[in-house]
């Protein structure tokens, strides 16, 4: 069954390894010697408590997670966090600045995408204060309308004292990404110009920011510049990590905070299950936690540390994006292909382009699914193309779309 396999590069839920499937049908007969099957076991038996403290181990180890910072797991995926973050962090700030008045308390977006923007709609929606609009990538694109940049950092406009500061790091929809300070193969000058691009180290060091950091379609795909820093990081695992379900979070511990508390001197109560307060405290088994996708991820995270962990998905995902943003310029010196995004804005995960010419988009797709490659239709939103380039994704089956993309170009 496993030779039936398409290449999948759709933008998640995602491709997985092969290897990792074929192993996890042997824990779902019989996870760990048990003889109960990984989605048959009780989440509280030493078992499973002992596996989940092995993923927690895997994901701080690999992301060098200070113990100023607690991980999480959850569900209800990035949209459950564009709330819980909002009440969670506004239930710190009525904790810091009890007496200050609703419409005093602000928060901070960075707009660079259609789900930087659904954050943003959720802040105002349950915000209270006042929603500020940090930057907005749609304000530096030629029609006014089109998230296709991350604005230049002397743009962006922090608002005093915010209760949250939000960023997209990966915006999957649009393909726009925040450039990285890499780790190796580039000058010291040009590590300083890429390192300056991440402009939030710009806020106040004197306190603690509370910086929020959406990594749903970047978590493990490369090192995470300035994690420290943050309060908040989050990510949904269905795209490099593991099957939907499961929401990993990595927070700050100032910001688990006691929300009925907070909600006693006028902070909004905090449904039970959002609060990170019951998270950490429960060791995310408060309640029944998604048992098979942990477990799935589990595996996907120990086959990462085999392979050399983030260090390694760096290097081989900058290949692969290199591979596939050369091809496209190719294309676009011909006139066949058409990028969608600005210059150091590009994703190394979302490959965003449009397909010039009459029914020529349907004729590229087509040519793709006979040669077994699938999911590259843009999302509804934008059209066009979109090719995810996960971490499940080989950098053999990227040179297999690139072939076939330079073979389009030149029948054109
Ligand atoms: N944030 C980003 C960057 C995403 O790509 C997605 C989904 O694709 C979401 C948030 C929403 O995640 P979920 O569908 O898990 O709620």
């Amino acid at each position: 069954a496993t030779s039936q396999r398409v290449i999948n590069f759709g933008a998640g839920p995602s491709a997985l390894p092969d290897s990792v499937l074929e192993d996890a049908t042997k824990g779902l007969l019989n996870f760990d010697n048990t003889g109960i099957g990984i989605a048959e076991i009780s989440h509280r038996s030493p078992e499973f408590t002992a596996y989940l403290a092995s993923v927690e181990a895997l994901i701080r180890q690999q992301l060098n997670v200070p113990s100023t910072h607690s991980i999480l797991f959850t569900q209800g995926g990035g949209t459950g966090q564009f709330s819980a973050v909002v009440l969670n962090l506004l239930a710190r700030h009525r904790l810091l600045y009890p007496d200050l008045r609703e419409e005093e308390r602000n928060l901070d977006y960075v707009l660079t995408g259609s789900w930087s923007l659904a954050a943003w709609k959720e802040g105002v929606r349950l915000g209270g204060g006042k929603v500020n609009v940090v930057a907005d990538g749609r304000r530096g694109s030629e029609d006014g309308k089109t998230f296709d940049n991350v604005p230049g950092r002397d743009s962006f406009r922090f608002s005093e004292n915010p209760a949250l500061v939000y960023y997209c790091e990966n915006e999957t929809v649009n393909g726009v990404q925040f450039k990285h300070a890499l780790s190796d193969g580039d000058s010291q000058e040009e590590k300083e110009e890429e390192e300056g691009m991440f402009p939030f180290h710009l806020l106040p060091k004197d306190q603690l920011v509370p910086l929020v950091g959406d990594y749903s379609s970047s978590f493990m795909s490369r090192s995470i510049p300035h994690l420290a820093d943050h309060a908040v990081i989050y990510a949904g695992a269905q795209k490099n990590i593991g099957p939907a379900g499961l929401t990993i979070l990595i927070v700050r511990n100032d910001c688990i905070v006691d929300v009925d508390t907070a909600a006693q001197l006028g902070a909004q109560p905090v449904p039970i299950t959002l609060s990170y307060k019951t998270l950490a405290e429960g060791n995310s088994v408060y309640n029944t936690p998604p048992v098979l996708a942990i477990y799935i991820s589990g595996l996907v995270l120990k086959r990462n540390a085999e392979l050399g962990g983030v260090e390694y998905y760096e290097r081989v995902n900058r290949r692969k994006a290199e591979m596939v943003y050369e091809c496209l310029r190719l294309g676009e010196g011909k006139g066949v292909f058409k990028g969608y995004v600005k210059k150091g804005s590009e994703s190394w995960m979302n490959v965003v382009f449009v397909v010039l010419g009459e029914g020529k988009e349907k004729e590229f797709l087509k040519g793709a699914e006979e040669r077994g490659m699938v999911g590259i239709k843009g999302h509804r939103s934008v059209g066009g193309i979109r090719i995810s380039l996960y971490n499940a994704i080989t950098e053999e089956q990227t040179e297999k779309l690139v072939k076939y993309m330079r073979e389009f170009v030149e029948s054109q």
